[in-house]
């Protein structure tokens, strides 16, 4: 990672382990750039989260500097410690709703500031919905001045608890504005509103991808939603927190997928009219979901139904027919393949691991499971 000091009081570069060794650009860029070479950056904020660091390594991969902005709220530098001796990568902890500083050298912002998993992002709300609205509004500012193209990830909670399925683009949601599922998804209706008042008011380049379920190494083992909990809970022995009947589905998608349909999303050449969904259209109940992991895991199974959550939607599917169109896109890893590969990257870190973010409000005890050989998966981790 490359070494300066931070342009302004709000970059606060920390001391222990990764953080010493990451810093910020000089103000001028001129610690940021090698003489005789022009190299184009790109910004991510959420860059330390889970899918902002796929992205960033992504990116990092085709050659381009990336200034990766990150309050750290729920994103961790230990997703960029692969990267802490790269000079392609610039990390600045910023919340992106104070000002952001000068990048000479960005010509594309992509915005993935937000936390995402219903625990994280309704355990301060005010925060989330403040973080989807003022920052994708200074982050688009920054795009407008610097005439660089922008990306929103936006998400499928735009379509709150749908009654049109699978969800197509053009379907406008059926959203609470007051329950507490509406920091996340009406935060991001905003930030989506903001987007294409950009294109219409000042004619910026900007493109919305509406991200459904995504999964894989890197996400929080205490980030509290599905995948990480069961993984977690199966891999500890633990029985299964089935929030309601466990018929309720969800359609996931493995990051690598995610990440590819992003970057094409955002190198789509002309103008993008509209968002774009991206996920993957393999549906799932959340029983069948609990299965699959006790397979993989090769454990056996308990199950514990828990009340489910207010607003908690029935039913997600993407309609991604545009996305194979405009973008020639659609994910290739099959579910069980890509939970091969995030259970493999958890299993290590299971012994010394945080409670997870459910176990507080719903414990559930230990179940003394059979553990059976576990079969090959695939993926590799
Ligand atoms: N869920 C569950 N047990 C868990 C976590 C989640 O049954 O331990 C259910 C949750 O009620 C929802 C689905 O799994 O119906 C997906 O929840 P998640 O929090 O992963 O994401 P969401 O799509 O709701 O944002």
């Amino acid at each position: 990672m490359d070494s300066a000091p931070p342009p302004d009081e709000s970059a606060r570069p920390g001391s222990p382990g990764i953080r010493g060794r990451i810093r910020a650009p000089k103000p001028n860029g001129s610690g940021a750039r090698r003489p005789g070479r022009r190299v184009r950056a790109t910004l991510v904020a959420g860059g330390a989260g889970f899918l902002g660091s796929h992205l960033c390594d992504r990116l990092i991969a085709e050659g381009r500097r990336v200034y990766c902005v990150d309050s750290l709220q729920t994103g961790r530098l230990g997703n960029l410690d692969h990267l802490a001796d790269d000079p392609r990568l610039v990390f600045m902890e910023h919340d992106v709703r104070r000002p952001l500083p000068v990048f000479p050298d960005v010509d594309e912002v992509c915005n993935l500031a937000c936390p995402a998993s219903p625990p994280h992002y309704q355990k301060s709300p005010i925060d989330t919905v403040t973080t989807s609205i003022v920052g994708t509004l200074n982050l688009l500012e920054m795009a407008r001045d610097r005439g660089a193209r922008f990306l929103l990830t936006s998400t499928s909670e735009i379509y709150g608890d749908p009654e049109v399925h699978p969800q197509p683009e053009s379907y406008r949601g059926n959203v609470s504005a007051t329950g507490p599922r509406a920091c996340y998804d009406e935060g991001k209706r905003v930030a989506e509103t903001l987007c294409f008042d950009f294109i219409r008011q000042y004619r910026t380049d900007v493109r919305v991808a509406r991200v459904f379920n995504t999964y894989g190494p890197r996400m929080r083992l205490d980030d509290g939603r599905i995948i990480t909990n069961f993984i977690g809970q199966a891999l500890r022995g633990e029985q299964l927190t089935v929030y309601g009947s466990g018929r309720q589905t969800r359609s996931f998608c493995y990051v690598a997928d995610l990440v590819e349909g992003l970057v094409r999303l955002l190198r789509a050449p002309g103008a993008v009219a509209g968002p774009v969904n991206l996920g993957n259209p393999e549906e799932h109940t959340i029983l069948e979901v609990a299965d699959l992991i006790g397979t993989l895991t090769g454990r056996r199974i308990v199950l514990a139904h828990r009340p489910l959550p207010e607003d908690d939607p029935q039913r997600r599917r993407p309609d991604i027919a545009l996305a194979r169109r405009l973008l020639g896109w659609s994910p290739r890893i099959p579910l069980r393949e890509g939970l091969g590969a995030t259970i493999d990257w958890f299993e290590p870190q299971i012994a010394t691991s945080l409670p997870l973010a459910d176990a507080e409000a719903f414990p559930s005890p230990p179940c003394g499971n059979g553990r059976g050989p576990r079969p090959g998966r695939g993926l590799g981790g």
